[in-house]
């Protein structure tokens, strides 16, 4: 290996554990419990304050403590044996990418998206939509699919949400140090750094492109905050989703556009190109005019780009799909067009869609026109999807409108609580990581004890109580004051997790409807409730903005004090400990906006049986064993209507099943009837909605099909 300059930054290590170095930039780390757990025990608390990121842990701990460690043979034990897994994982050779498609070669999947939500230490997602990306990235490598990604790394991040005394939400952005995360300048063979260079109005903007290794996948980002770049297109890619429509074109451009130019540069080919939402859709037109530029007819460039790109939509809700006035994509595009050798006109028809205002360059309509498959991401988001875009297909009626759906997954290991997997590996068996998706497998959970179970369970809400109440105390350290409550939360009280972002269609004040009925049930001397909320809404939404207020005041209020706690910050961290620790997963969004939803996915799979309403992919999971649906598979004109039922359901359904159900007991205190539910949670949703069927579902119905198409 050549003399890496990143060394010098560092405290030295012995080196007996110098590989610690290479593992923290391998993101495998985050997805290891037992590998992040190496960097943990030499300092729990800088562990801590580091957020969980080795590269910041490894500049910053002190040098004594790494000569306190190496002499302990147990921890040397634990290192070798995650050396001895990373190394096993990187370099082996029979994968399902190898079992499945033996002998394919030389075929790329390029997989385009604005946001990825790898851990929580690297702040370039905002939700649902970027851990999504993050997850699909992981479990490609788990895979060994041959794959790569392309997005931004937003040296700004998205923001941290902080609330002022009255609940209300201000974003907190501070400046990422590249040097501090897993990323590095991204090199040709020869050893070039990376800039692409993109025309906007009036100027060139360039960027530069990191890498960072997710496994055995490449992930691209890149980043406009170089030299010589204007100090306005510096801040073009400083933060997720920041910006006026104008910055969200030039955004989009810089994605779609200099994202192939980075692939280009780097030598890779990609045969199929993936576009995760359409924010990457321009790429379609990059790809458009390189073909053209070599001598094809638009037409043609046209029908073979196509050929090699899928794409997929997560957007139920109009105003959420991306569409442009005219006149501002004329004014970065006027020069782009010639070199399609098409005019204003044709260029603007290939993403015409009319609106009230009129018309716009539409980027859905553009990556459906374009791409050779497309998906919605549940069964019942696919037929809104199918009904959303019908008009771009005129001669076809709702059902043939070619936009199916691949149902949502989660990546097991990432979400997965390791005193769970412990349970799990005694269960189905060391390799059972590795069949996530065999639903046949996951049935032997049916046998293990009730007992094993619950002890695991209580475990986890005691260490979730224990986190909340540390975060929630570090809540008043910050502002400067006491707790406004305290004490919060009890440790074996039945406990409701609501944690989203706080868009106004996931209700998130639904259960407050009848307050004088939820005070009853959070107080029932016997029978208690609490419930944990977390969530952010975009910096720019004020009505979400009112629905954090107003759960952070109601849960000052007397009656709802104690047992309702706000949780700042709903990061990947307070996600992951949410989940795994609640008792119930509660989801109550206005059908049908939810495209998908995954949290409840990742709270089944810990065994938190989900209390929701029908919609996303809970219609496809639910089978009046593994958890409870809230109000009815039917759609309203009115929404108070919709609201009330739904709430007179959800409180029903809480008082007749679910709180029953957990606090009747046997003689040794299980309650067995909640264990049968969680095991049903379990062996039903963690198979089929794994990121790995998920993903071999992909691979199989549109990669593969479209890399080995003659
Ligand atoms: C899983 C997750 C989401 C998405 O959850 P939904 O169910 O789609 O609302 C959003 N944010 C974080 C931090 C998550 O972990």
């Amino acid at each position: 290996m050549t003399l890496d300059t990143r060394q010098l930054l560092f405290t030295p290590i012995p080196d007996r554990i110098a590989r610690l170095q290479e593992l923290a930039y391998n993101l495998w780390w985050s997805w290891h419990p037992e590998a992040r757990r190496l960097y943990q025990q030499i300092d729990p608390d800088l562990w801590e304050l580091v957020y969980h990121n080795p590269v910041r842990f490894l500049r910053e701990v002190r040098q004594h403590r790494f000569e306190t460690i190496v002499a302990n043979q147990e921890f040397l034990q634990q290192y070798d044996a995650v050396m001895a897994d990373f190394d096993a994982y990187v370099g082996s050779k029979d994968t399902w990418f190898t079992r499945h498609y033996p002998g394919v070669q030389g075929k790329t999947i390029a997989y385009f998206s604005a946001e990825f939500g790898m851990h929580e230490s690297l702040p370039i997602y905002s939700g649902g939509l970027g851990i999504l990306s993050g997850d699909h990235v992981k479990e490609a490598s788990d895979m060994d699919l041959p794959f790569v990604a392309v997005g931004f790394i937003y040296p700004q991040g998205y923001f941290r949400q902080r609330l002022d005394q009255s609940g209300w939400q201000f974003a907190e952005y501070t400046k990422m140090n590249f040097a501090d995360v897993s990323a590095s300048p991204a090199l040709t063979d020869d050893g070039h750094e990376v800039v692409v260079d993109v025309e906007l109005p009036g100027r060139t903007i360039f960027a530069k492109v990191y890498r960072i290794q997710v496994g055995r996948v490449p992930l691209l980002l890149m980043d406009t905050d170089i030299h010589p770049n204007s100090p306005q297109d510096r801040e073009l890619s400083a933060r997720l989703y920041g910006g006026d429509q104008e910055m969200r074109v030039a955004q989009e451009t810089v994605l779609g556009i200099g994202g192939v130019r980075a692939l280009r540069k780097l030598g890779i080919a990609p045969t199929v190109w993936h576009m995760n939402e359409g924010h990457s859709a321009f790429l379609v037109l990059e790809l458009a005019r390189e073909l053209v530029q070599q001598g094809m007819s638009f037409e043609q460039a046209m029908q073979q780009v196509k050929s090699h790109t899928i794409f997929t939509t997560h957007t139920p809700v109009p105003a959420g799909n991306d569409a442009f006035p005219f006149p501002m994509i004329e004014k970065f595009f006027w020069q782009f067009w010639p070199q399609l050798g098409i005019n204003r006109d044709e260029f603007m028809n290939v993403a015409r869609q009319e609106q009230d205002w009129g018309p716009t360059f539409a980027m859905t309509a553009l990556a459906i026109n374009l791409s050779t498959h497309r998906n919605g991401v549940s069964k019942l988001h696919g037929h809104v999807a199918r009904g959303m875009w019908q008009w771009l297909f005129p001669e076809k009626s709702q059902d043939e409108v070619p936009i199916t759906s691949i149902t949502n997954g989660v990546h097991t290991a990432s979400w997965l609580a390791p005193e769970l997997r412990k349970v799990y590996n005694e269960a189905l068996g060391n390799d059972w990581e590795d069949r996530v998706d065999d639903g046949e497998m996951w049935k032997k959970l049916y046998d293990v004890p009730n007992k094993t179970i619950w002890d695991t369970k209580q475990q986890l809400r005691r260490n979730l109580m224990a986190f909340a109440r540390e975060r929630t105390r570090q809540r008043f350290v910050h502002l400067g004051q006491p707790p406004a409550i305290w004490p919060i939360l009890e440790e074996h009280v039945l406990t409701l997790g609501f944690a989203r972002r706080f868009a106004t269609y996931k209700r998130a004040t639904l259960i407050f409807k009848d307050l004088e009925r939820l005070k009853a049930i959070l107080n029932n001397p016997n029978r208690p409730v609490q419930i944990i909320f977390a969530g952010k809404s975009h910096p720019k939404d004020d009505p979400g903005k009112h629905f954090i207020q107003s759960v952070y005041q109601l849960s000052l209020q007397p009656g709802l004090a104690g047992r309702i706690i706000f949780l700042e910050e709903y990061d990947i961290a307070v996600g992951r400990e949410l989940v795994k620790g609640v008792d119930v997963w509660l989801n109550n969004p206005r059908r049908p906006h939810e495209a998908s939803g995954t949290s409840g996915q990742k709270a089944s799979l810990n065994g938190v049986p989900n209390l929701s309403i029908l919609d996303g992919w809970w219609p496809e999971a639910f089978n009046g064993r593994n958890g409870w649906a809230i109000g009815e598979e039917r759609e309203y004109s009115n929404q108070e209507e919709q609201d009330w039922n739904d709430a007179v359901s959800l409180y029903e359904t809480l008082e007749n099943e679910v709180i029953p159900a957990f606090y009747d007991r046997d003689a040794a205190g299980i309650p067995n009837r909640w264990v049968d539910i969680c095991k049903e949670s379990i062996v039903t949703c963690a198979p089929q909605f794994s990121m790995r069927r998920m993903i071999a579902e992909y691979t199989n119905r549109f990669y593969m099909p479209v890399a080995l198409e003659k």
